[in-house]
């Protein structure tokens, strides 16, 4: 087997060439992903419009993988208060498939979660209210976790012990959702090579303003490949290649992120159907599986904020344009490029 970094070096023999030429050799590697194959043309679905079965999408979902869902268990939760003035109930997993521990950033309290709230042998409620599993809000001097003597709210549970969820209208249950991979460069280290960042914040902001909704994090770093292979892809990307390319010439998938396990999340916390915030029409099959149990009924785009009001806000730079352009380009997101890049 030859180095993973055999091919990039004749980029560097031939540094005096132009960039052009570099791009070139990058051109003729082929893109195949076997968790997700990126997609030539892919039909726009309209703005907030409910997702219809396309032939794109049932063709990708013909090839997933018959795969049963991860079991989860949600350790623990915790109410948070947000420098945004939000309050957020932060949930964390374990789960049968990585030792990680994945999260669920929760708007609103009435989202619970069903292996949080089941019944254990011999706990007590002091027990329940300390890993979280408690109805309405926590104050000094509470001691029922199923009953909020405040609200007069009490836990009902069936008889397998778990929590009888409220009763929700249809526009209730359809709920927003972001799947988001971790992304450490871009949401602690001010990358501007992603809009990951940008992203979280603007996901936070939709379901602060519906005061519903759901992030699951998900610590699949750099696509899944880690922040190490991340780090070199990088440096790959500035010798010439795109995201994609960076990713195919360290022998990795183009995107080896699993969604699977959003899924099981979404179902433990009851988010059945979903207003999916994104813009890849092959992560709305991915978090939907073969089996649909979670259905996305609605699309929600997420566009870059340096695209929308003349450009004030956002994030400005040349990688990040060049990382836009892939996933529209390669990856067949639904977005509308601006001419300029
Ligand atoms: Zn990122």
């Amino acid at each position: 087997m030859s180095s993973p970094i055999a091919q990039p070096q004749p980029i560097h023999a031939s540094a005096k060439k132009t960039s052009q030429s570099s791009e070139e050799l990058f051109t003729d590697l082929s893109v195949i992903s076997p968790h997700i194959s990126p997609t030539q043309s892919v039909p726009s679905t309209p703005l907030g419009v409910p997702v219809v079965e396309t032939e794109h999408i049932a063709r990708q979902r013909e090839l997933l993988p018959e795969a049963k869902l991860p079991e989860v268990q949600c350790v623990a939760r915790a109410r948070i208060p947000t420098t945004q003035g939000q309050e957020i109930f932060l949930h964390l997993y374990s789960n049968n498939v990585d030792n990680k521990e994945h999260l669920a950033i929760v708007f609103g309290e009435k989202i619970r979660s069903k292996t949080l709230f089941r019944r254990r042998e011999g706990e007590t409620q002091s027990d329940r209210m300390t890993r979280g599993a408690y109805v309405g809000r926590l104050r000094p001097g509470r001691t029922l976790a199923d009953k909020d003597q405040a609200t007069g709210e009490v836990a009902q549970f069936d008889d397998d012990g778990f929590l009888v969820q409220p009763k929700l209208s249809p526009e209730e249950r359809a709920t927003l959702v972001r799947i988001h991979s971790e992304c450490y460069t871009g949401e602690t280290a001010w990358s501007a090579r992603c809009d990951c960042g940008e992203q979280f914040d603007e996901a936070g902001r939709l379901m602060g303003k519906a005061g519903r909704g759901c992030i699951v994090y998900l610590r699949q770093e750099g696509r899944g490949i880690g922040l190490g292979e991340k780090l070199k892809a990088y440096n790959l990307q500035d010798l010439g290649a795109d995201t994609v390319q960076a990713n195919l010439l360290l022998r990795h998938p183009a995107d080896a992120r699993s969604f699977s396990l959003a899924t099981a999340i979404l179902l433990d916390l009851g988010l059945d159907e979903i207003k999916l915030l994104t813009n890849n029409p092959d992560k709305i099959v991915a978090v939907e599986g073969k089996d649909q149990l979670v259905k996305v009924v609605e699309r929600v785009p997420m566009v870059p904020l340096a695209w929308k009001n003349g450009g004030k806000d956002g994030i400005k730079s040349k990688e990040v344009d060049g990382y836009l352009r892939t996933k529209i380009e390669r990856m067949g997101h639904l977005l509308q490029k601006p001419i300029n890049i």
